[in-house]
């Protein structure tokens, strides 16, 4: 039979666990063809979430959990939820049922299809607001246009990953992680469904503003180092400039026979030695880039098939 872990990082989650329990508890009596592992990983919490768990576990073998030491924020929750999973394929869940779990066969049925990477994509989002729809749909936008790896857009974490995308996670072992690209770095086949996404059953969301923007700046630096090139492409207008106002310059002053005037003198030095140090910013950003790059220690390539035959990638 096979075996489904579903990933659950869980912080600060004492007042969702019961209903999540509850739901999930109702899918896995209503399949039976396939052994479920529940793995929760506890990030810290600082409330009853741990007890909660071990309670779970206690009366349930199908409950696992990984306790960290301390609050190490959901990014580093997931890769360890992947460590531990033991299943054929895990599928990531929030602790707040956000992600609804009635959702689970319909992933299973395209995994059984031969997807390796069935990913949930939101239709609408209720009780989130205005704001935080807008922002994130710019942030798509900014990130999809400063790198070539396609992105998918209105996608969270919730999704279905065989076991060889596992594998190939396990093998990103940065430490600072954004999911997000890297589901979308390790390729394979890949297939949408369209969910409604529900609002937090209970508690608070742990994300705020601040949270947010830190979120988005890592996960645009940890994707691209375009940022990087923009004193590259910056230097290019200033030599222009500099070009421009030299021959501008130079022509007044034959066709009005004067000298050079003190302050057209210190235009041209001032655009000349700013266009000298962008360009050496831009030289200097494009070694950080590289061994930026290397630092990662990423595999270079993911096989899909040798010889017809699909690759474990083990
Ligand atoms: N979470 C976590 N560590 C953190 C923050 C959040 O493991 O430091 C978990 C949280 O328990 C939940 C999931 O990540 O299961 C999503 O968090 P939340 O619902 O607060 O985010 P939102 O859905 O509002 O974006
Ligand atoms: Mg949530």
């Amino acid at each position: 039979m096979k075996k489904i872990t579903i990933i659950i990082p869980a912080y600060n989650e004492e007042e969702s666990l019961p209903f999540l329990y509850e739901r999930l508890e109702k899918l896995m009596n209503s399949i039976n063809n396939y052994e479920f592992e529940i793995l929760f990983v506890n990030d810290g919490s600082k409330d009853k979430t741990i007890e909660l768990i071990k309670e779970y576990r206690e009366k349930d073998n199908r409950i696992s959990y990984v306790d960290f030491s301390r609050n190490f924020g959901k990014e580093t929750a997931m890769i360890a939820g992947l460590d531990y999973a033991k299943g054929d394929c895990v599928i990531f869940m929030d602790a707040d049922l956000q992600d609804p779990p009635e959702l689970i066969p319909e992933l299973i049925q395209w995994w059984e299809k031969g997807y390796d990477d069935v990913y949930a994509r939101r239709k609408s989002r209720k009780g989130e607001t205005w704001l935080k729809k807008f922002t994130s749909k710019m942030y798509y936008k900014v990130l999809q246009s400063l790198t070539n790896v396609e992105i998918q857009r209105d996608t969270g974490d919730f999704r279905l990953l065989d076991k060889r995308c596992v594998n190939a996670l396990r093998k990103l072992r940065e430490s600072q992680r954004c999911s997000k690209s890297m589901f979308s770095w390790i390729g394979y086949k890949k297939k949408e469904v369209l969910y409604d996404r529900d609002p937090r059953i209970a508690g608070k969301t742990k994300w705020n503003y601040k949270k947010l923007v830190d979120l988005a700046i890592d996960g645009i630096t940890s994707f691209t180092t375009s940022p990087l090139r923009i004193s590259t492409y910056l230097c290019i207008p200033t030599f222009l400039a500099l070009g421009v106002y030299f021959i501008y310059v130079i022509i007044k002053a034959i066709v009005t026979s004067t000298a050079i005037q003190a302050f057209q003198a210190i235009i041209l030095l001032i655009l000349f030695f700013s266009g000298i140090q962008i360009l050496l910013f831009g030289i200097i950003g494009e070694y950080l880039g590289r061994i930026f790059n290397e630092t990662k220690q990423r595999p270079l390539y993911l096989v899909n098939e040798y010889n017809g035959t699909r690759e474990e990638n083990e």
